[in-house]
Parts: C-alpha cells; structure tokens; sequence
C-alpha cells in the first residue's frame, strides 16, 4: 500500500486503505472519498501490526498534535502543516465541579490553539495531506472555525485558499480567516447551502476542499484531542466524555480514538460514555437519540446561539448516535439562555472564555447531573472547543458593567465602591 515508504522524504505511514462506512468495500487510499457503488462516506483504515510505539517515545515529542503522528493519514512527514495546534491544557476544575455537584471535572481547554479553537487539529492534519496529494490550493465550507483553521495552515505552507460559509458567520471568526489571506465566498443562506457550493466547486476545481473531497483524512486529525486526554490523565479512558455536536465528525473521532490506543495497548479497553451536546436549535442528533429513533431528521433551519454547531444535516449524523449508543453514553440538547449560562459559568469559576459550543458542553452537563444520569462520583472531561473572543458579541450583555471615569480622582471612590 505505501509503495514510497523507503524513498527519500517518505517514512513509513501505516494507512492500509480507505473503507466504506456503509458496505465496507476497501480502495487504495488516494483522492477518493465516497463509496463507488454506495455513495457513503470512507473511513481510513489502519494496519498497526509492525506499529512499535510507546508511552515513553510519545512523552519525549514535541508538544503538539503530530507526537501522535503514526496514528495520522501521513505517509510524508515532511510535509507535515504545524502551527503548534494540539497539546492543549487539560485541568481539573473544582470550582466548576462544585457548582455542578460533580466530584470531578477536567476541562480540555482547546480554546488556546493556534486560531482559537479545536478545528487546528483537523485543518493541520488535511492541509498536510493535501500537499502530500499534491493539490495547489485548499479550502472548506465552514461554520466559521473551520475557515480560520484551514486558512491559517494554508497560509503557513504558501497555498491559497477558498472558504464557503453562511453570511451570518461571526464576524470575528470571517475577518480572522480573511487576515490569514483566504478567499472568502459568503453564502445568503444556510451552511447546508454553503457545503452543497463547495462540493460543485470542488468537482470544477483542482482543490482539496477539507471537510469535503478529503474528508476521510481530515475527520482523523480529531482523534488527537482524545489521545491527548488519555494520556493526560495517565494512560487511561476517561469515564464520561461531553463533545459538542454539529456534524457529528468530532464524536466519531473521538470514539475510533479510543478504539485506537486500546487496540495498541496505549490504554487498557474503552470503557468511556461519550455524551453528545447540542444547542436546542439546532439539536437533529440529540433528538434522535432521546426520541430512540434510528434515523437524524435534518433541521431544516437551525437557530442558536452556538453558530459554530448549526449544521441541520449533520454528515456524521447516524454514525455519531450509533457510537454514543455503543458507549452506553447519552446526547441531550440546552437552550440558547442555559449556553450562555455556562459560558458566564466556565469563565467565572475556572478563567476559562469559551465561544457558546463551550457552553453547549457544560450546560449539557449541568442538565444531566440535574437529571440523575450522571452521578456525583463519576469523573468527567468537558471539551472546551471555541474561544469566546471568536464570538464577542455573546457577552455584549457586559458592557453595562464597565464603569467610565474622568483621568483623576472625583469619582474614583464611587466607581470602586459601586
Ligand atoms: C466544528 C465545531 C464543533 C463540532 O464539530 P463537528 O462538526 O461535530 O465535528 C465543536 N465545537 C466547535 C467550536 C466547532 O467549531
Ligand atoms: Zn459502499
């Protein structure tokens, strides 16, 4: 399969094929990324029989998402894409802990990536893959992340860059990808819409379209944010995961994670519920699961807060709710004012500023201790995905508690004693 693993420039990666989700059927890992006889989507597939990694190799590797890279969809690390992506903080947070009645909680803060939130993770791994295939240009349609992610990593290895988003994208989120120098297609409609232009403009187009037309390798880069936790809480699953949900595509990620540092003996079996959270508004996934069907209705226009988790037709949908049932997990949605509540709640007690998918995670939570499906002694990781300065105007609401003064000291008693 790696037919260049020897030759200059190329090590050895262990990809072995790229599989049908659906019918199983296997191709060579190239520019495919749906099922020729089905249409369904492709899962990279991985033989790690003469894989010889260790815990104590990893510990001694740069701090970033590439320490795990035998376990990533590259055959070519020199033309690996790192910014510094991965390797976030993970903290227990006992003040949170303490106002949701939790005896612990870890916050996987990847607030602090390089463009400000976790999609660093996938945008590194499919922008270096796309220069492996040896695309000339990149891009994504995106919900406003994953814009500035992809942007970012197409500046750093000189490509250009095409990103499709929805007009009412943050527009924190649209001028940082536009600062990174990427051409930006703003679309009078929903993401659904954005994505379905992408996908026809790369079939016209010579490009690596990330969540598209490369997805099978992008989706892989997403697996490190559960790698990073396992070994950040000393090589073993954790006992209950929140992810937040728009896609679906990072629940997965997380869940072949696990399966993958079990499989090679990182850690000791999966035994993890994955929860799954989303915005009411926009919530296909979780309604889904609680109303035990089989099958995601797409939303035909989400409304919420947490833009970055609107997306009504989830790809990763039915795959997601299969991998939250296999872990015994639940999904369960929160309101626009209950995220809010736990963004001001995360920033509050722990000085962690979270966009509102990062208050998707602790509102869900909150709901679910409150509703007896977690249990005071069970031990869980949050995932932070977004930071707040991505999206400002949520905490407009703060303005009025600013208080202005003249430069000298007439009123300086009363504003400190307000
Ligand atoms: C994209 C995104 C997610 C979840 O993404 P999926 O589409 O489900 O993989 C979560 N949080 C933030 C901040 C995101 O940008
Ligand atoms: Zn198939």
């Amino acid at each position: 399969m790696i037919p260049h693993a020897k030759s200059v420039g190329f090590e050895k990666g262990y990809v072995k094929s790229l599989k049908c989700r659906e019918c199983g059927r296997e191709y060579p890992p190239t520019k495919i990324y749906a099922c020729e006889h089905c249409f369904a989507p492709l899962e990279v597939i991985y033989d790690f029989d003469s894989l010889n990694l260790n815990k104590d190799l990893i510990k001694n590797r740069e701090k970033t998402l590439w320490r795990y890279r035998e376990l990533l969809p590259i055959n070519d690390y020199e033309k690996i894409v790192d910014i510094g992506a991965g390797f976030t903080p993970l903290k227990e947070c006992k003040r949170l802990a303490e106002a949701l009645n939790l005896r612990r909680i870890y916050v996987k803060n990847d607030t602090v990536n390089p463009t400000g939130s976790f999609k660093d993770r996938p945008a590194s791994v499919a922008v270096s893959k796309a220069l492996e295939l040896g695309f000339k240009a990149v891009g994504c349609a995106s919900t406003g992340n994953l814009a500035a992610a992809t942007a970012a990593h197409a500046a750093k290895a000189g490509l250009p860059c095409y990103v499709f988003i929805p007009s009412d994208t943050e527009k924190g989120k649209v001028l940082q990808a536009a600062a990174y120098g990427a051409k930006i297609i703003s679309v009078k409609g929903t993401y659904d819409d954005a994505n379905r232009l992408a996908a026809q403009a790369s079939d016209e187009c010579e490009w690596a379209l990330v969540n598209i037309n490369i997805r099978p390798y992008y989706v892989e880069g997403s697996k490190t944010i559960a790698f990073e936790v396992c070994e950040q809480i000393g090589w073993r699953p954790p006992e209950n995961i929140v992810v937040p949900m728009g896609s679906g595509a990072l629940l997965c990620a997380v869940w072949r994670a696990l399966k993958q540092f079990d499989e090679i003996g990182l850690i000791n079996g999966t035994g993890t519920k994955l929860i799954g959270a989303q915005p009411e508004g926009c919530s296909p996934i979780a309604k889904a699961f609680k109303s035990k069907s089989e099958e995601v209705f797409p939303v035909e226009k989400p409304k919420t807060v947490a833009k970055s988790l609107a997306i009504g037709d989830p790809g990763d949908g039915i795959y997601a709710l299969r991998a939250i049932r296999e872990s015994e997990g639940f999904a369960e949605y929160a309101t626009d004012e209950e995220i809010v509540e736990g963004m001001k709640l995360l920033a509050k007690t722990e000085g962690i500023f979270a966009e509102p998918a990062g208050g998707v995670s602790i509102a869900v939570l909150k709901k679910l201790v409150e509703q007896g499906e977690i249990s005071r002694d069970e031990e869980v990781v949050c995932l932070v995905t977004g930071s707040g300065f991505k999206s400002l105007e949520v905490f407009s609401s703060y303005a009025s508690s600013v208080i202005e003064i003249p430069p000298d000291s007439t009123r300086l008693k009363d504003a400190i004693s307000g």
